[in-house]
């Protein structure tokens, strides 16, 4: 693994959660965490295999999980049942493409106050996190004459 500290905190995040470092997670988490495309597993399956091959879509789909597990990487659900990754636990929002499903990070943060003041109305729900995303067209999607703004 180039970045030591990659590893480093891989190991460190799998061995708190009673997991064992293997090549195979450490390839995953080394994708993920340096790409920004927020990749569907296949995706990350076509990508690691290049490493190492002989890795499984099955093996992949595992070590996907186990890093959401620890706390590594976020799992990005739609309704139409498909699921991407992303390496970035940090808090940050997304904008989704409606048409090819591209998924990109969007710089900048909802105040503080606009998230307490939503929370204070969801008074019956104990609020754990919140989920901001973005939906429209990609440069590559746009339709012709533009879509509806503001609808999705
Ligand atoms: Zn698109
Ligand atoms: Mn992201």
């Amino acid at each position: 693994m180039r970045d030591p500290s990659i590893e480093l905190r891989l190991r460190r995040a799998l061995e708190g959660t009673g997991h064992r470092f293997t090549k195979q997670r450490a390839a995953v988490y080394r994708y993920l965490a340096d790409t920004d495309v927020h990749p569907t597993a296949d995706e990350v399956y076509l990508a690691v295999r290049q490493d190492l091959t002989g890795i499984s879509l099955a093996a992949v789909y595992k070590s996907l999980e186990t890093l959401v597990g620890c706390g590594l990487a976020v799992k990005l659900t739609y309704g139409d049942g498909s699921a991407r990754y992303d390496g970035q636990t940090d808090p940050h929002h997304h904008a989704r493409c409606l048409a090819c499903g591209l998924v990109v990070d969007i710089d900048g943060k909802i105040a503080d106050s606009e998230i307490e003041g939503l929370r204070a109305r969801a008074a019956a729900f104990t609020v754990t996190g919140f989920r901001l995303e973005l939906s429209g067209y990609c440069a590559t999607c746009v339709p012709e004459g533009g879509p509806n703004p503001i609808h999705a």
